[in-house]
């Protein structure tokens, strides 16, 4: 039974606004606070979601 909390703080929807995502046929969840990590550096979150290292990739220039 995975927990209903964020994945990198793991507080519960009892105390921040909680997102849920789905990767690789897992249902996760993570904060609106760490939803940036997951944008902008998912290599930070390789621990809980295994190949997430691979989704970095360098900023774009807009
Ligand atoms: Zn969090």
């Amino acid at each position: 039974m995975e927990p209903k909390a964020c994945v990198l703080c793991e507080r519960s929807s009892d105390l921040v606004p909680l997102l849920t995502i789905e990767y690789r046929g897992s249902t996760l969840r993570i904060c609106s606070e760490h939803l940036p990590v997951l944008i902008h550096d998912p290599s930070q979150l390789a621990e809980r979601m295994p190949g997430a290292e691979t989704l970095s990739r360098p900023p774009r220039k807009l």
